[in-house]
Order: C-alpha cells, then structure tokens, then sequence
C-alpha cells in the first residue's frame, strides 16, 4: 500500500482517537469494518460512516507520506517557500499551500488566560486580497493617493505573552474597537492587572478602564531591569514575525493571517507539533479549511470597515455537515 508506510501506520494504530462521531458529535458509535491498519466507524445516531482521520488535516490527503514528511519540515525550519517545498515534495503549488494550511489550521484558538502581568506588541500587516482573481490590488490605489500609512487599511495583530506562553491574533483591520478586544483577546487578559503595550490603542484604552486594570504605555512610561529585557526581547520577536510575513512570503492575504499568527507562536515556543495527539485529533480541521471563506466574509462585512469582494471560487459539499464549534476559528 503505498499510502501507508511505518509513520501513518503508526498514526493511525496510537495517535488518532475516536472519541466523538465528526458528522455530529455524538459518543455513540460502533466499529463498522475493517479499513487498511485500521477501522471505520459507524455512528448510532446519525448512522453515517467515520474514519479515525475523518474532518482532521489528514483528511482526503492522497499523498500521505508525503504530507506527512512535510509536516516535519514544517515542524523543524519553519516557514520555507512555496515553491522549495513543490520541489522537495514533488507536488503543485495548489497542493502545497493547501497542505500547509491544513496543518497550520488544527492549531486551536488559544483562549487561556494568561496571568497577571502580561506584555502585548501592536504588529500591523497591509491588509492584503492576495490571490484573489479578479481584483486590483487594493494596495495599489492607496499607495498612489498615499495613504498607506493609514490606519484604516492595517489588520491590526495583537501579540501577547507572560513570559511562558505566547498568543497572537488577528483582532481587526482598521481601527481597534473595545468590541474588537472583547471578541478576540479578551479572555487572554480578563483578570490582567498590569498590562504593558507598545502602543496607545483606543480600544484597548477602553477594555482596560472597564476590567479596572493598569494599562502601561511601554513607548512612554519605562519599565524595571527585568521587564525592561523581556519587553525588548518580545519586541525583536514580533519584528522578526513582521519580517517573516513581509519578506519571505512577500504579504500574506489577511483572510489567512489569524493561520500564521497561531503558527508563529506555535513555532517559536517549539511547540508546533502537528502530529501530537491534541493537535491531530482536532477534527474540525477540515470544515474550518472548506468554511475559511465564509468565516472570512463575516470577519470582514460584520467586523472590518473594508469591503468584501470576489469570493475565491472553491467549493466543496460536505463542508457544512460537520459537527464543529465556530468559537475554535481564529477571527
Ligand atoms: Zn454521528
């Protein structure tokens, strides 16, 4: 079977657990037949048939090894180009960035609070339609009437930290709203006392008078020795994730930043695992990757000020039928 070698038999024996049914949640099935190392199963409840690997990012890959192999590298360098990765792997370009947003999408929603001295850092990103056909790029127009340094057209991510662990999100594009804190950060830093910022952000401002907790304006107010290198440290970090974004991948559309920015951190802390049992075993991987454009849409017309245009064409039909909790998306 030359799906299946030593490292997917084994995902399939140890890693992947069935414990609810992907098509509607329920925790009563039974095993229905034998498939290759493994067996598919069939729900009481709604009576469809499951896969250990059905809705997670191994879902509906042909090329598994492959893919597996590529999780690694993704793993252990980072970030490499698109088309590095076509010729390593001897796959499309399609392939190749639908395979790593698959990965970087079981990464969950990281909602935990983080204690009560937390650091935050302002990145901002041009707010990108990259590949979307049919449209002039956005940027264009703006840089000919000079507006580019315009708040309105940044997607505004937050980064977050207490020193163990690291968030970040896309929280909007344009002006930052308390509405914005609430939907994206706000259980980050819901019991915060002191919050420590690179930037006066009005929203931010106003979450902070609400929650009744110190808001430090770290460009003017200085900090001990100790916070002081771990604000510099966090600093270079963030500029280093600006750079990654601007650079090597020359922008990426901001209907994709939240995946990054969840990679990103995932990365850095080393924690990036995709095929750790928490990870893999996300099932709702693939109705977030078919339903991206859709969530999209609603980041866009209910949250944003900008305009949502040219929907990207694919589609797939099983996208809707998936049991999932929409919260776990990052927008
Ligand atoms: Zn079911």
């Amino acid at each position: 079977m030359k799906h299946f070698n030593k490292n997917i038999i084994d995902l399939y024996r140890k890693v992947l657990q069935v414990k609810t049914c992907p098509w509607c949640g329920s925790e009563h099935f039974i095993k229905h037949a034998k498939y290759h190392y493994t067996y598919r199963y069939k729900c009481k409840s709604c009576n469809r048939t499951f896969l250990p690997s059905t809705g997670t990012c191994i879902h509906y890959i042909h090329k598994k090894v492959q893919f597996y192999d590529y999780a690694n590298v993704l793993k252990n360098e980072g970030l490499l180009s698109l088309s590095t990765m076509c010729k390593k792997f001897d796959i499309a370009p399609l392939t190749s960035f639908d395979w790593r947003h698959k990965l970087i999408m079981s990464i969950p929603r990281n909602d935990k609070f983080l204690g009560n001295e937390v650091i935050g850092y302002n990145l901002q990103f041009n707010f990108s339609r990259k590949g979307r056909k049919g449209i002039l790029n956005p940027l264009s127009s703006i840089k000919a009437k000079g507006l580019l340094t315009d708040e309105k057209y940044k997607s505004q991510v937050f980064s977050l930290s207490n020193s163990k662990e690291l968030v970040s999100k896309l929280v909007t594009v344009g002006e930052v709203k308390l509405q914005d804190i609430e939907r994206t950060i706000a259980k980050n830093i819901c019991l915060t006392k002191n919050l420590s910022f690179n930037q006066e952000i009005h929203g931010l401002t106003e979450f902070a008078k609400k929650k009744r907790f110190n808001l430090i304006d770290t460009t003017k107010k200085s900090l001990d020795n100790k916070k002081n290198i771990f604000k510099n440290n966090f600093s270079s970090l963030n500029l280093e994730f600006k750079v990654l974004i601007n650079k090597i991948k020359k922008g990426v559309a901001t209907k994709y930043l939240p995946l990054y920015c969840n990679y990103f951190v995932t990365f850095y802390s080393k924690k990036f695992s995709p095929f750790a049992k928490k990870i893999i075993n996300q099932k709702f991987t693939w109705a977030f990757y078919t339903l991206t454009e859709q969530f999209y849409k609603e980041f866009i017309l209910n949250y944003t000020e900008m305009n949502y245009a040219k929907p990207t064409k694919r589609k797939w039909k099983t996208s809707n039928k998936y049991y999932f909790k929409k919260e776990m998306f990052p927008y």
